[in-house]
């Protein structure tokens, strides 16, 4: 008699599956099944996207769910490929990259739509270049709870639905353990995508590419009479415009990405690829996050330019589809248009001001330079300005500031203004506290939750997650991560180690 070697029985999840990306052929991608990890557990697990994506939660918890997440059973339905793209990072093109450590497993028709599904840290791929294919539990908890503190300001971002550890040791800077994030999003083809085919010169797959996207996502780009009917400019612009309104999110909310490099760029406009990032503690507007980024490319106040730099690039990849120089131009004029408009959208909404009055724009440059010279706490200035707003007295958001009497005289100007708003004061101190977060995923709270995970105990990313999901309301358990940051938490240094 012969053993035979049972492949293990796929875990079903129940829903049905069209991948979509798979279809568009192998030269987009290499197909290749996920390395397992030794006895997985599970780290955390996203009840609301599972709900939201129709998956039973105590499936995706019980050994099968947790075995299927990690890379070591197939998921029925599933066809698992990695996906090649090229990119510029840090302002240098870096050539051929692709999901070095980053499996697509399909796309599930959920209830919330197709979404792919794609597991990060299973495993070398023909793209691994150096690396070992894997991620590290510090920064797979980091990517899951940033994405949905992200998804729960209402900014745009890939999820994430859950993340697997293994004791398997991964050297980077010291010996770490292995983890494994699933996260979901309509579609990762990033800038690089774009960039890789055009960059080879190979137009038919880059034409193949664009009418994938276009036909599924910027399906207005067809129909559209702007740009005499040039569907791959309007296309462009569609794509600036939504990275545009993007960052205007991040400056608003204080969040810094850390490598925008045209890689880490989604052509969804989605906030994708947490590895340094950061939401500000102080309002320090050059604030560099990424302890590698030593030039400071990707400092804070330098990342609206950084997405039109990428948008550009985007552009350039686009050119040989777009066929005229003067249209792609012009479609990328749309980024210069909407980042401001959406800016002054967003800080308007911050200062609870409805409608958009001349002097608003310096009544914003103002108070940001203010809190920039005493380097006040960004998130908490915004919420006890809104509790002032909302009634309460001006103390504690004056107490903020060591120049008490220059905010004073900016106080003064607000208030002037706030009161000529129609509907009354209560209601717009209302919509501010449902504006500025009581709780932002700082990294000292990152910090504590990945400490503690390491010794094996994940109630603290679980309570991180309910948090950062409703990041406006009160949590009177949670008081304390609503506060200033701990001293220890100047000296975290973040990399691109992960
Ligand atoms: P990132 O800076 O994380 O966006 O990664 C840039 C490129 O390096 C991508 O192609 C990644 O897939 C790849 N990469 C990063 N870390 C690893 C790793 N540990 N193993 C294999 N590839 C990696
Ligand atoms: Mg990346």
């Amino acid at each position: 008699m012969t053993a035979v070697l049972e492949s293990p029985a796929a875990v079903d999840l129940r829903v049905p599956w069209r991948n979509s990306f798979a279809a568009l052929g192998p030269a987009f991608f290499t197909r290749l099944p996920s390395q397992p990890l030794p006895d997985p557990y599970l780290v955390g697990l996203n009840q609301a996207l599972a709900h939201e994506l129709g998956f039973d939660p105590a499936l995706l918890a019980s050994p099968d769910g947790v075995a299927a997440f990690t890379g070591n059973v197939p998921i029925a339905g599933s066809d698992t490929l990695a996906s090649v793209y090229s990119g510029h990072q840090f302002g240098v093109w870096a050539g051929q990259l692709g999901d070095g450590r980053a499996l697509l497993l399909g796309e599930a028709q959920t209830p919330a739509g197709p979404q792919e599904l794609q597991l990060k840290g299973s495993g070398r791929t023909p793209y691994s270049r150096m690396g070992d294919g894997r991620a590290v539990l510090r920064s797979s908890i980091r990517e899951y709870l940033g994405s949905e503190a992200m998804h729960g300001l209402g900014i745009p971002t890939t999820r994430a639905l859950l993340v697997t550890g293994s004791d398997a040791p991964v050297r980077r800077e010291e010996v770490e353990t292995s983890a494994v994030v699933t996260r979901v999003s309509p579609s990762f083809v990033r800038f690089g995508h774009f960039e890789h085919f055009s960059a080879n010169g190979r137009i038919d797959e880059l034409r193949t590419l664009a009418d994938y996207v276009i036909d599924r996502f910027y399906p207005d780009a067809r129909t559209t009479d702007r740009f005499a009917g040039n569907a791959y400019a309007a296309f462009l612009e569609a794509v600036s415009e939504r990275t545009a309104a993007m960052v205007a999110q991040w400056q608003a909310v204080g969040f810094c990405h850390g490598v925008m490099n045209t890689d880490n760029m989604s052509i969804l406009g989605l906030t994708i690829d947490y590895g340094p990032f950061q939401f500000l503690d102080a309002f320090v507007p050059n604030h560099i996050c990424n302890h590698s980024d030593e030039q400071g490319r990707y400092a804070y106040n330098r990342q609206p330019n950084v997405a039109y730099w990428n948008v550009f690039c985007l552009g350039q990849a686009l050119l040989p589809l777009i066929g005229d120089q003067e249209l792609a131009l012009a479609a990328l004029e749309s980024y210069k248009a909407v980042f401001p408009r959406e800016m002054e959208m967003r800080m308007r909404a911050k200062l609870g001001l409805a409608d958009d009055q001349e002097g608003d724009r310096e009544l914003v440059e103002s108070v940001l330079q203010l809190l920039a010279k005493d380097r006040v706490d960004y998130t908490i200035f915004w919420r006890r300005l809104s509790h002032h707003a909302a009634g309460s007295g001006a103390e504690p958001v004056r107490d903020l500031f060591l120049d008490r009497e220059s905010f004073g005289a900016w106080l003064r100007l607000y208030e002037a203004r706030f009161a000529q708003q129609e509907g009354g004061r209560e209601a717009a101190g209302l919509r501010m506290l449902r504006t500025n977060p009581k709780y932002v995923l700082r990294n000292h709270l990152c910090e504590i939750a990945i400490r503690q995970a390491k010794l094996k105990d994940f109630s603290e990313v679980d309570a991180l997650l309910a948090l950062v999901q409703s990041p406006c309301d009160e949590h009177p358990a949670h008081e304390d991560k609503a506060g200033f940051p701990p001293d220890w938490a100047q000296h975290i240094e973040i990399s691109c180690s992960s």
